[in-house]
């Protein structure tokens, strides 16, 4: 049986969320506290890890791949290396079998990591669409979120509930390690 994956949702998990904006260049991409000390954490236990991102910014030609590139070469230099980053460039009206909650980039990852066996993989994502995405992945969901709400409201899509990355990796992915 092969080890566990990881899927992370990026915006609102892994750096700031920009209210009714979206990160279009490097030095708007700021990394939230413990992430990179929950990634170390979730190396020691995940067999990969991967980002799956929605990014109609630039559907929207609000920045092209070559910025969104390097915005994510940028990221990794400072949260350390992730396996693979699948991204979702199309508008929401393109209605793409790649944009989450489709789960077109947990079949790439499946197509391009042949082991992969979604149903033993986790969803990390704070929102509602990344719960959605993880549960038709047939993954189990963790929601990072400051409050209850969603999974209160949606307690059939929502199988874990912490508030920062870095509580999801000491409190139930370090436990998980046991004596490795
Ligand atoms: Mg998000």
């Amino acid at each position: 049986m092969n080890a566990p994956s990881l899927f992370l949702d990026r915006d609102g998990v892994i750096n700031q969320l920009r209210p009714n904006d979206y990160v279009t260049s490097p030095d708007q991409l700021i990394v939230l506290p413990g992430v990179p000390e929950a990634l170390a954490i979730c190396r020691k236990y995940f067999q990969h890890i991967f980002i799956v991102t929605n990014q109609q910014g630039i559907g929207k030609h609000l920045m092209t791949e070559d910025d969104l590139s390097a915005i994510h070469q940028h990221m990794t230099s400072l949260i350390g290396p992730i396996d693979r980053i699948y991204h979702c460039p199309n508008l929401v009206s393109d209605h793409s079998f790649r944009r989450k909650p489709n789960i077109g980039m947990a079949i790439q990852a499946k197509h391009d990591f042949p082991d992969l066996q979604l149903s033993q993989c986790l969803m990390v994502g704070d929102t509602y669409t990344d719960m959605l995405f993880g549960r038709r992945a047939k993954m189990k969901t963790v929601l990072i979120a400051d409050d209850n709400s969603l999974a209160c409201t949606y307690p059939h899509l929502v199988d874990f509930h912490f508030r920062t990355l870095i509580d999801f990796a000491n409190l139930y992915v370090a436990p998980l390690l046991g004596g490795h």
